[in-house]
């Protein structure tokens, strides 16, 4: 008896669910933040070296990145298919973005698409890209940048969230890191031979804070004073904020950007302190590739009669490939509880054996999205006419 596509998918992920649980949970409980993950990291390459992959690790430059491959007996002429794992934590929250279960539904997918490969003899390579420092930094960006994902013919990964989703347009988003310079003085003997420091972060806070009275209803700008001083009866000479806007898309992001270095630099002119910018990662928003998102809702509509997740905030490194390749970011329910992603209750969450489920379902729905692509070629030609039409 022919088996279809979907039972390979299915069966594939059902024979590993308890291994990839175990995974999931030994990164949960040692949740590691970007750039360090270090053990998470060693955990899903062993795992994938047990089943035979070829793993290639420090990739990018990055020592927290990997790429697991499995390319066809039919051979490589085929479509290149590549996933997306992440498993950066948040400081003090730990897996409050749910990046163990985003680890291990690359591992479900990977394999999945390896056996549709193998048991249909289709030509083609699958790919999954162990991608580290989502939360900070942009690892994906990096290695973009150093040409990682160069000749991969589509992108797809999921994310946990409070609903499902395949059209996530997410936020652009910049981030700055802000330093005051002064002149320390005792503060109850000689305030007035001081330039506070501290001060200049504090109107820098309160500056912007009056300029979002004009902000467009999607623009965020929000960041802490890092450092505010030293000890009390001192002037502070020195202080740091940490700061991030966003805004609906690359233009508005420009607009907003300007403002807020306007409120950084009379932050500082009213003070008397010097002072620096050093502008970091640049996260773009996120394009869905339509045809592929429709199909996304579509199953999960069809497969678990769950109600779809209207667009909202928050930015992803995951944007910047949709500017370059064909992508699908599929968003899925964590627990039915609407709590944001970010808290210490959606990190509980995150361990669940309910989540853990939802998570390979996700896995599932993506595993049938690629192997419609393998298999259909109308459809595979209509998902780049649609990536052709966005560009254009
Ligand atoms: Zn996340
Ligand atoms: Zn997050």
């Amino acid at each position: 008896m022919r088996v279809s596509v979907e039972e390979i998918i299915q069966r594939t992920i059902a024979k590993v669910n308890s291994e990839l649980r175990k995974l999931s949970l030994a990164i949960h409980d040692n949740p590691e933040v970007a750039l360090k993950e270090v053990k998470a990291c060693k955990l899903l390459t062993d795992y994938l070296e047990t089943k035979r992959y070829k793993v290639e690790r420090n990739v990018g430059g990055l020592n927290t990145a990997f790429i697991a491959s499995y390319t066809s007996p039919a051979g490589n002429k085929g479509l290149n298919i590549g996933f997306c794992s992440e498993y950066d934590a948040l400081p003090h929250i730990g897996h409050g973005c749910g990046h163990n279960l985003i680890a291990v539904s690359g591992i479900a997918m990977l394999l999945a698409i390896s056996e549709v490969l193998d048991k249909c003899s289709i030509p083609g390579t699958v790919k999954l890209f162990g991608t580290p420092a989502e939360e900070a930094i942009g690892g994906k960006i990096i290695m973009q940048q150093q040409g990682v994902f160069e000749g991969t013919d589509i992108l797809m990964m999921v994310h946990p969230s409070q609903g499902y989703s395949g059209s996530w347009h997410s936020q652009c988003s910049l981030s700055m890191v802000v330093e005051y310079f002064g002149k320390a003085s005792h503060a109850a003997m000689a305030p007035w031979e001081g330039i506070n420091a501290g001060s200049a972060a504090t109107i820098a806070m309160q500056t912007i804070g009056v300029l979002r009275e004009q902000f467009k209803p999607e623009w965020r700008a929000h960041g802490i004073i890092a450092v505010g001083g030293q000890v009390a009866n001192a002037i502070p000479d020195y202080s740091r904020i940490e700061y991030t806007v966003r805004a609906g898309n690359t233009d508005d992001l420009k607009i907003i950007r300007d403002r807020v270095l306007k409120c950084f630099k009379a932050a500082a002119l009213v003070t008397g302190c010097t002072h620096k910018v050093k502008e970091e990662y640049a996260y773009l928003d996120n394009q869905d590739n339509p045809v592929l998102g429709r199909m996304y809702e579509g199953l999960m509509r069809e497969m678990y009669n769950v109600p779809l997740f209207p667009n909202a905030g928050g930015s992803t490194d995951f944007g910047n490939l949709s500017h370059n390749y064909i992508t699908l970011h599929g968003m899925y329910d964590l627990a039915d509880t609407g709590v944001p992603n970010h808290s210490k209750q959606f990190t509980e969450d995150a361990r669940t054996e309910a989540a853990h489920e939802r998570t390979m379902f996700a896995a599932e729905a993506i595993s049938r999205i690629a192997a419609r692509c393998l298999v259909d070629q109308d459809f595979w030609d209509s998902v780049k006419r649609a990536y052709c039409n966005k560009l254009a």
